[in-house]
């Protein structure tokens, strides 16, 4: 197998533990915010759950259904996120969705997301960019609920 084709699979082994094992999926009992999302075009949901211990977003909790990009994507997501302040997650939020368009991404950009590379090759389907992109949109309104907290 070439080098290639080994990080291929090793980036699908990544999607599919995640879609099947899904991390931090355990809900809050008193989140101090939560947003949750639809795509009403292939049924997939996302709600995502955030508690703040002072400037750091701790613990996170992601839950939901649908095809197996969108529930890797918001786990992946719920893993790089957890202890972050909510600038830094931000900042990875975007960098996440640059990666989505295909821009090119700095070292530091891509040392961010780290396992959230695995989903690099979403972006040669564009129809599924929106499933990887689900989760990150309720991020970014449960975010926005916290800061307002
Ligand atoms: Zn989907």
């Amino acid at each position: 197998m070439s080098e290639l084709r080994r990080l291929d699979r090793l980036y699908q082994d990544i999607v599919l533990d995640h879609y099947r094992n899904p991390r931090n999926s355990e809900r809050l009992s008193q989140p101090s915010a939560e947003a949750s999302i639809d795509n009403p075009f292939c049924g997939d949901e996302v709600t995502v759950q955030l508690d703040a211990q002072g400037e750091t977003v701790d613990p996170v909790a992601v839950f939901g259904r649908g095809c197996s990009i969108s529930q890797a994507s918001a786990s992946l997501m719920s893993e790089t996120i957890t202890g972050k302040s909510s600038r830094e997650i931000r900042e990875i939020a975007g960098a996440f969705h640059r990666l989505m368009r295909g821009e090119c991404l700095s070292d530091r950009e891509r040392e961010a997301l780290g396992e959230l590379l695995a989903l690099e090759d979403v972006r040669k389907y564009p129809v599924r960019i929106k499933c990887a992109l689900l989760g990150w949109g309720a991020l970014d309104d449960a975010l926005d609920r916290l800061d307002r907290v």
